[in-house]
């Protein structure tokens, strides 16, 4: 990648893989290796969810920690903006580093917990990038987020009684406590669906589109009866 020798040239480069990640960074990132240990330690549980051994090929897991640099990195797809501190555009996971994260205003409070959990909740979307079998144009966001919400950094979100029509929910960006709904979509979906259910969604997104507003309002119903019983 074009990116790649730039990289070199300019960073001293540490490296630690496994057979599923390279994580990559410069050597002033002290707690690299706790971050790495953290994500290694979590891969199988979540690989298995999806029904994987491995990856399908090694992805880069690259720390950035130079703010401008990452800007660079984000603007190759779209415009930046200041709550942007991890993304998995170009397949691989792509962070922040916490020194870099906590020179912008969204992440000046960000911690190594709060950052070895965000990739955790990237590396959910790398397994279902992954185990995504037919691509629509536009994805089906509040569930890509509702699967990296429950299965990667759950303890980051809130349940909540889902107030917002299906129109809202599907305009995710827009959508207030958008990351909050999506979390409770997942854990009304990994209620009441099963495993194969979930993966056969992941897999064909078309199926899902179809019984959208069935999932919707029923998670919409269920998180009302849930709050009302005090019965989370
Ligand atoms: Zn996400």
């Amino acid at each position: 990648m074009m990116w790649y020798n730039k990289w070199e040239i300019e960073w001293m480069l540490m490296t630690l893989d496994n057979e599923n990640f390279i994580m990559v960074c410069d050597d002033s990132v002290s707690y690299m290796r706790d971050v790495y240990n953290y994500l290694d330690s979590k891969t199988i549980e979540i690989l298995s969810f999806f029904g994987l051994s491995n990856l399908k090929k090694k992805r880069r897991i690259i720390i950035y920690n130079d703010l401008e640099l990452y800007k660079k990195h984000i603007e190759d797809y779209h415009e930046y903006k200041d709550y942007m501190c991890a993304d998995t555009n170009d397949g691989n996971i792509n962070i922040l580093s916490l020194e870099a994260a906590n020179q912008t205003k969204e992440h000046a409070n960000m911690s190594i917990d709060q950052l070895k959990s965000t990739i955790l909740h990237e590396f959910v979307h790398i397994c279902q990038q992954d185990v995504e079998l037919e691509h629509m144009e536009n994805d089906i966001v509040w569930f890509w987020e509702a699967l990296a919400t429950n299965l990667g950094n759950p303890e980051r979100f809130t349940k909540i009684e889902i107030k917002a029509t299906n129109e809202e929910i599907e305009d995710f960006i827009s959508l207030r406590n958008n990351y909050s709904v999506s979390y409770t979509i997942g854990l009304y979906m990994l209620e009441n669906y099963s495993r194969e259910e979930i993966i056969e969604y992941v897999k064909f997104p078309s199926r899902l589109l179809r019984d959208c507003n069935n999932i919707l309002n029923n998670a919409r119903e269920w998180s009302v009866k849930k709050l009302n019983k005090n019965n989370w």
